[in-house]
């Protein structure tokens, strides 16, 4: 394969995946010749089968087309910034309704061809070391570009861990679901800290009746879950276990490393269990009823404008579908819209906010950039979309340029908010979705009126950024 010299190589990309094979082709389209490693074939993930780049590990969909949906807005800044993703997805897309479907071995086989075959693009197919890193980042003008995704290559994961302090780095995801603010219903769920206790009322609390309680109770307990997959419980990939041998182990290591156990585990310990734990309603008073309520589900800012609130203690394996119907079984969710579901799977992040600058970049080791899933944005397109971003950076990082990120308005900015946004919470991995973008300054509960007004001053907002910065 032809490719640049290496010592002219300023910018290496580790990583073949969404992020990395935008990142590559961001800087390569801008001029600098880029060095891109992937491990695959050579050593395979637990998910990927093929030797494909940018391997849609499961669903074959890169989300809405609608020009009007927050991932329609997305994609539409991406393309804007030169997406290859994007452009070779329409090449092979599927009928999927509303949706950018794509065959998925005909648009792997063409990203890799077209990434392949870019003359500033040297491809290297083997796994990328820590001791590869080290003596990269110890060299004077080099920048790395990290984009190794949710199933990095451990060696490098355990480096990753040392370098941000351990606890900056996420191996597994337990995530509570995450709703609009604009759909809770404020008449039931009331503004109180426990004994009031804190500045302000920091959480919102939706207070269950007994009768309410055991109903949910009962409807979690049975509800669908998502399968354990062997390689999540430390088993073989390919091994046929059944779900019963693989919880075990499972929990466990989610116990170990998230430091929590799935709402539906809990509450199958005893009906009351939830009771006295994750919904305990000490120190609550219902201001409808002036008692205690019997439980209480706590929700819990996602971020400083309230836009999206958490469900506290609600980490769970259930199907999307259930979860939806289950939790809108409590009290002032009845209508909730979740724009992120409780998930329990296997995972590596980073703790952006604590870690990386607004440019994603790691603030103790400049020069080290990072991409796609590994910066706490989750899904095929917000990873390629950090993927593209990470890449202009590292090249205007390179040319000694300002670096600029597309404003607060934007579907970019309301990812890039997320990362940067220090409010309390447990950081987790984020899709784009309607309750990132700022709220606009109109007088209205019409839910379709202020969606527009969001993705009018994110478009023009956009603009305006081209505009300045080409
Ligand atoms: C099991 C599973 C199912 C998923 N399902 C969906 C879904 O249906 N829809 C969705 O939107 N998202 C899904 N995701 C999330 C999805 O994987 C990510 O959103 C997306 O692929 C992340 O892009 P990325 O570029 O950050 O990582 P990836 O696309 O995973 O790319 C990372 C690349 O880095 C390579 N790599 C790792 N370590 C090294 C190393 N040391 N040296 C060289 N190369 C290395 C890997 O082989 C891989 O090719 C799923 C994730 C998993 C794990």
């Amino acid at each position: 394969m032809a490719g640049p010299g290496i010592e002219n190589l300023l910018i290496t990309v580790v990583g073949a995946g969404f992020a990395g094979v935008e990142a590559a082709w961001a800087v390569a389209s801008r001029g600098l010749p880029v060095r891109l490693y992937e491990m695959r074939p050579v050593q395979n993930t637990p998910a990927h089968t093929t030797e494909y780049f940018a391997e849609l590990v499961c669903s074959n969909s890169l989300k809405s087309k609608s020009p009007t949906s927050p991932a329609g807005q997305l994609k539409a800044e991406m393309a804007l910034l030169g997406s290859i993703i994007l452009k070779t997805a329409e090449q092979h897309s599927v009928p999927a309704g509303e949706a950018l479907g794509v065959d998925r071995n005909a648009f792997g086989a063409a990203i890799t061809a077209v990434i392949e075959m870019h003359p500033l693009i040297e491809v290297v197919r083997e796994p990328f070391t820590a001791s590869m890193a080290i003596k990269l980042l110890s060299e004077a003008d080099q920048t790395l570009i990290l984009a190794t995704g949710p199933l990095t290559s451990p060696d490098l994961a355990e480096w990753l861990a040392k370098l941000t302090g351990r606890t900056h780095l996420y191996f597994y995801d337990a995530v509570s679901p995450t709703v609009d603010a604009s759909t809770i219903d404020h008449t039931v769920a009331f503004g109180q800290s426990r004994y009031d206790k804190g500045e302000g009322a920091d959480y919102l609390n939706c207070p269950f009746e007994k009768d309410h309680y055991y109903n949910f109770v009962r409807e979690l307990v049975a509800a669908e879950r998502v399968p354990i997959r062997a390689f999540e419980a430390g088993g073989k990939r390919d091994a046929d276990a059944p779900a019963s041998e693989l919880e075990e182990p499972f929990l466990e290591k989610i116990k170990y490393f998230a430091g929590c156990t799935p709402i539906e585990a809990i509450a199958e310990k005893g009906e009351r269990s939830l009771a006295f734990g994750n919904f305990k309603p000490v120190g609550l008073t219902d201001p409808r009823t002036g008692r205690r309520p019997y439980a209480a589900l706590q929700l819990r800012p996602e971020n400083t404008e309230r836009t999206l609130y958490s469900l506290v203690a609600c980490q769970n394996r259930l199907r999307f579908g259930e979860q939806k119907r289950v939790f809108r079984m409590v009290p002032g969710l009845e209508n909730a819209e979740f724009v992120r579901y409780g998930v329990i799977h296997r995972n590596t992040y980073l703790e952006a906010p604590e870690v990386l600058t607004p440019f994603l970049e790691m603030r103790e080791h400049p020069g080290l950039f990072i991409a796609g899933q590994l910066t706490g944005v989750e899904g095929y397109v917000e990873s390629a979309a950090m993927g593209i971003l990470a890449g202009i950076h590292a090249v205007n990082r390179v040319r000694d340029e300002v670096l600029i990120n597309p404003p607060r308005e934007t579907a970019y900015g309301g990812l890039l908010a997320h990362l940067q946004d220090s409010t309390p919470r447990e950081f987790a991995p984020m899709n784009v979705n309607w309750g990132l973008f700022p709220t606009p300054e109109i007088v209205t509960r019409d839910k379709s009126l202020i969606r527009a007004a969001k993705l009018q001053s994110a478009q023009s907002a956009f603009q305006t950024f081209l505009e300045r910065n080409s």
